[in-house]
């Protein structure tokens, strides 16, 4: 449930309400508005009585929220949560374009990517250094090696690192080089690496499982969110259905369907979302008409050559004209 305070409350009946929360043996969630606090109670929904708070001083309304995700719905949060991840702000009016090869494979493909991407314009480097593969016999990343790398590449570019976290045990040490923690498809539903990544102070990229839900997906969010780390920003990244001629199917209702019931952003990332390099642009397209927050997007100097996902990465030049054309739609629907 919410409290909202009336917008008199001072900040001694803000701390009646959470003791009396506290109390309950409940967890209060603060957030503070421009005009008032409003304050998300956690916890077993039996323990809950509405009189219980609602008769308590400057408490103006005690609301049920329905929905099964509480931290992460609009109702608990009315504003957009903006997310800043190194120099760019995930969330806010303007598009955040995340690019970079599948996999981190020697340093040298790093960089040529890394000083090619910047140069178009994106705002942050992926790679990944610990690989979910299909099959144990397919590249699996170089681990540790990978990160340093990545670390390298962030000295001389400037460029902030979204890299993916596979287990809890591997947290502590790819936090040490990412400026953004990947949560990866397959992990979407491995609450106990949500629970530690909710402990960990760095924004988390958590992408939506090809078999989840719209309540599963914020679900997983909520994880996140009720664990302490509210930089959360989700991504859509292709659903599994039974349309064989793309690698999965972008499932764009889920954007607006996301900024309807959730004050979280959400980036897209064509590339697994078709599995096609030659589908990376229009889908790219439509992502920002879906209203996305964002883009992340897989590019290697030479795809053909690529370790992983080679098919579906784009080239450097493609990427400047996918660049050139984002800024052009961006700029027709009011965005940056
Ligand atoms: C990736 O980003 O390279 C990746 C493995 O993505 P996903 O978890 O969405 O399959
Ligand atoms: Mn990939």
């Amino acid at each position: 449930m919410i409290i909202v305070m009336e917008s008199r409350a001072t900040d001694e009946d803000v701390q009646t309400v959470l003791d009396a929360i506290n109390g309950a043996g409940l967890q209060p969630h603060v957030s503070r508005g421009v005009e008032r606090t409003i304050i998300g109670v956690i916890g077993d929904e039996r323990l809950i009585r509405r009189e219980r708070f609602a008769l308590l001083p400057r408490v103006e309304n005690v609301i049920p929220i329905l929905k099964p995700f509480k931290l992460a719905s609009r109702e608990f949060k009315r504003e957009n949560t903006v997310v800043d991840v190194a120099n760019v702000r995930i969330g806010g009016k303007a598009v955040a374009v995340i690019a970079g090869p599948c996999s981190v494979e020697s340093e040298e493909q790093v960089f040529a990517t890394a000083e090619r991407v910047k140069a178009a314009g994106a705002h942050l480097l992926r790679g990944g250094a610990y690989k979910p593969r299909t099959s144990p016999y397919a590249f699996q990343g170089l681990g540790v090696d990978g990160l340093k790398i990545l670390g390298r590449v962030r000295d001389a570019t400037g460029l902030g690192i979204v890299t993916e976290v596979m287990e809890s045990a591997e947290a502590e040490i790819v936090a040490e080089y990412a400026d953004m923690l990947q949560v990866g498809a397959r992990n979407m539903h491995n609450s106990k690496l949500l629970r530690a990544l909710a402990r960990i102070n760095k924004p988390v990229l958590l992408k939506r499982n090809f078999s989840a839900t719209f309540n599963e997906f914020l679900m997983s969010a909520e994880y996140l969110l009720s664990g302490g780390n509210s930089r959360v920003v989700l991504c859509e990244r292709g659903i599994r259905t039974f349309v064989e001629y793309t690698r999965n199917t972008l499932d764009l209702n889920v954007i607006p369907a996301v900024h309807e019931v959730s004050h979280l952003p959400i980036i897209v990332d064509p590339s697994h979302g078709t599995g096609r390099h030659e589908l990376v642009l229009p889908m790219s397209l439509a992502a920002l008409g879906a209203g996305a927050d964002g883009l992340i997007v897989e590019v290697h100097p030479e795809p053909a050559q690529a370790l992983s996902d080679g098919e579906q990465s784009i080239t450097p030049d493609e990427f400047d004209q996918l660049m050139s054309r984002v800024r052009t739609l961006a700029a027709a629907l009011g965005r940056a």
